[in-house]
Formats: structure tokens, C-alpha cells, sequence
């Protein structure tokens, strides 16, 4: 038997479960619809299988997801709920996807046919309203009314190009859904259209199911969000060494950065194989013990050096990249902003290396971690 080390020996995620229930159970009394969270890429990095078990006493309406693998983890996760694969699948994944009971969306009548024929079920209509990305085209309908009318979807659904915005377009691809439907003999009575930005920007979804990702897992939409949701997310990571440096020295590759004067260097084991940024050298901060640090020096592959010259820090004490400590926080968006990214690629480029821990609901601050 191998013995594993606790998962916060060396760099993990904190996930606090009961912040992405309060973040869903938001959403939802705001929209007033059921809730399809999208857990795809592993939950942006969360961990599907943990997220979704602990969303299901919110009576989701089921999950989304990118792959036909991901589908299956979920199945074998022991996730019992719909399961839709929202992108295109190609058809030699349909036996898979048919034996797991996955949903699959479609958008073309040939598709719909092989699906019937590899022991598929349930799908949904994927209509393209302006994404130019996947499924029918608005427009286009009329190729697939007759293969709806043999094997019915049970539902339909289109994507925003630019939810964040709030822009007209908004306006112009529910048109196009509105028309595409209208073309259908008899359109499906469940409906869904939004991701987190249009969601937090709408109360009162026109639709029956909403379908967010981002916001779950506590990313603020931006402005014009209604609703804002709890943090859900820490990045921390264990102080291994602390050195000191006196003036002209150099700390990291390539000496970009330099002492002044006398400093104390604190070594962080967390690098860019686990998702923290080459850009964040010089320019970001971790949290120590409630306090900023400032990144010196480059990222490494494993680890980051931060100077702590005024904070106090010692060798095991847990350093957060992202997240709160204390008073203060590091949020994924600022992180976004440094690396200039979205804060979508930065959660989902947290890397496999990272341990997860999952909380629910204690409230753990880096200081006090075990
Ligand atoms: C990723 C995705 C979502 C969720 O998007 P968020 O912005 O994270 O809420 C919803 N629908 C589809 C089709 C997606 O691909």
C-alpha cells in the first residue's frame, strides 16, 4: 500500500462546497428557474464529481458537461441526474455517450438518426444564433424538422456570444432562437439560453433552466451582475525555505529582480506546473498570514520566492495565491488581470499537481490550516 501525504504537504485548492450551494441557490431564487450546472473541465478546475455531489440537494436539473468523459466521471461518480454534453460529439462516441445516458445536443438530422440507432435517448437541439461554434443554424431549422419529429428533443438551447456585454446582441440571438423554435412541428417545452453573465444580469429567466459555470465557482460576472457570489476557491501553498539576501542580490532566473538593501526572501512551493502564471513574477502577491507579499523574481516551474521583509513568515506556514487570509484577498480577477487572461483560464489552468481539499462551510483561514 502506498501512503499518500496529506493533501496540504505541500500546494492544494481549498473548495468550500457550501459556498458554491449558497452561490447556485442564489442564482436560482434570482432567476426562478431550476439550475443545469455546467461542471465541465472538471469543474474549472474544482472537481466535477465533489461539486456536483454537493449541488444535487438543490434539486438541480441535471449537469453540463464538454465531454463524453466527463459525462462518464460524473456516472461514475455516482451522479444519477440528466447529464448533457453541450458541445458536438462525434458519432464514434455516440455508444459511449448511449450507454452512459449521457444527453447528447444535436444540431443536424443525420445526427439524430445515428443516436436512435447507438441506443441513445434524451438530446437537446443545439441552435446556432450567432456564435457561428455549434449546432443548427437559426435559419437552417427547416433540415432538421423532420428527424425532430420522429425522436422529439426534450429540450432546446442557444449560447451568448457576448453575455457580459449586455449588449444588443443579446436582444438579437433570443430573436433567432424565438424563430428557430417557431420552426420546429412541435418545440420542446424546456428551454435554456443562459450562462453566469446573463443570468446575474436578469432576474426572472424567460426560460425554464439556466446554465452557470463561472458564477458557482464565486467569479463575479462583472458590471451590470445583479447578483454577486461568494468566494469558493483558495490557492495555498506552503512556505519550504526563507533565506536572506543583502544589496545586489539577486533573487530567481535571470536576475530580474535585486535587493536594494538587506531583505527576507520566503520560497513558496507553487509554480507554473501547478497554474500560478510566469506573469505574476515580479508583479503579483500571495497572503501571509493576513498580509501581502510581493512575488521578487520569476516564477519558477515548482516555486515562487516572495519577499517578507515586513511580514512575519516562517518555514510550514501556508501561503494563498488566491483567495482570502484574513482581512485580505487575492481574487481571481485580479490574478486575470496581471496575467492579462480571463479568469475563466485561470481556474481551469490550475493544474492536477494541486492537491483539493474540500470544505463545507468551516470557515479556514491559511494561518490555521493543518
Ligand atoms: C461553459 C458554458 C456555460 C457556462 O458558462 P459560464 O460563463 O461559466 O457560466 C454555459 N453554456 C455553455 C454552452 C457553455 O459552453
Amino acid at each position: 500500500m502506498t501512503r499518500q501525504p496529506p493533501n496540504t504537504a505541500r500546494a492544494w485548492v481549498d473548495v468550500d462546497l457550501a459556498a458554491v450551494r449558497r452561490n447556485a441557490e442564489r442564482l436560482r431564487a434570482h432567476c426562478r428557474t431550476r439550475v443545469m450546472p455546467i461542471v465541465k473541465a472538471d469543474a474549472y478546475g474544482l472537481g466535477a464529481v465533489p461539486v456536483a455531489r454537493a449541488l444535487e440537494p438543490l434539486d438541480p436539473w441535471g449537469f453540463g458537461v464538454a465531454t463524453v468523459s466527463e459525462g462518464i466521471a460524473l456516472r461514475d461518480g455516482g451522479v444519477t441526474r440528466p447529464i448533457l454534453v453541450c458541445p458536438p460529439v462525434l458519432r464514434d462516441e455516440f455508444p459511449a455517450a448511449a450507454e452512459a445516458r449521457l444527453t447528447l445536443a444535436l444540431g443536424h438530422a443525420p445526427d439524430v438518426a445515428a443516436w436512435r440507432a447507438a441506443g441513445g435517448g434524451a438530446w437537446h437541439l443545439s441552435v446556432d444564433t450567432g456564435m457561428t461554434r455549434a449546432g443548427v443554424r437559426w435559419d437552417d431549422v427547416a433540415a432538421i424538422v423532420d428527424a425532430a419529429r420522429e425522436a422529439p428533443p426534450e429540450g432546446a438551447f442557444t449560447h451568448f456570444l457576448a453575455a457580459e456585454r449586455g449588449d444588443a446582441s443579446m436582444a438579437v440571438q433570443e430573436e433567432r432562437f424565438r424563430l428557430a423554435l417557431a420552426a420546429l412541428a412541435n418545440p420542446p417545452a424546456l428551454l435554456h439560453a443562459e450562462n453566469s453573465a446573463a443570468a446575474a444580469r436578469r432576474p426572472n429567466s424567460r426560460y425554464g433552466l439556466v446554465r452557470p459555470g463561472l458564477f458557482l465557482w464565486g467569479v463575479w460576472s462583472g458590471p451590470g451582475a445583479l447578483v454577486t457570489p461568494d468566494p469558493v476557491a483558495a490557492v495555498r501553498a506552503r512556505v519550504t525555505d526563507v533565506h536572506r539576501v543583502t544589496a545586489h542580490e539577486s533573487v530567481s532566473y535571470d536576475a530580474t529582480w535585486v535587493a536594494h538593501g538587506p531583505r527576507r526572501i520566503a520560497t513558496v512551493s507553487l509554480g507554473y506546473a501547478d497554474g500560478y502564471r510566469r506573469a505574476f513574477g515580479n508583479r503579483g502577491h500571495m497572503l501571509v498570514n493576513g498580509r501581502r507579499a510581493p512575488v521578487v523574481g520569476v516564477v519558477t516551474m515548482d516555486m515562487t520566492m516572495l519577499d517578507v521583509t515586513d511580514v512575519p513568515c516562517e518555514v510550514g506556514d501556508a501561503a494563498t495565491a488566491l483567495g482570502a487570509d484574513g482581512g485580505e484577498a487575492i481574487t481571481a480577477e485580479e490574478l486575470a488581470t496581471l496575467a492579462e487572461c480571463s479568469p475563466y483560464e485561470l481556474l481551469c489552468g490550475l493544474r492536477m499537481r494541486l492537491a483539493r481539499r474540500y470544505l463545507d462551510g468551516a470557515a479556514v483561514s491559511a494561518g490555521t490550516v493543518s
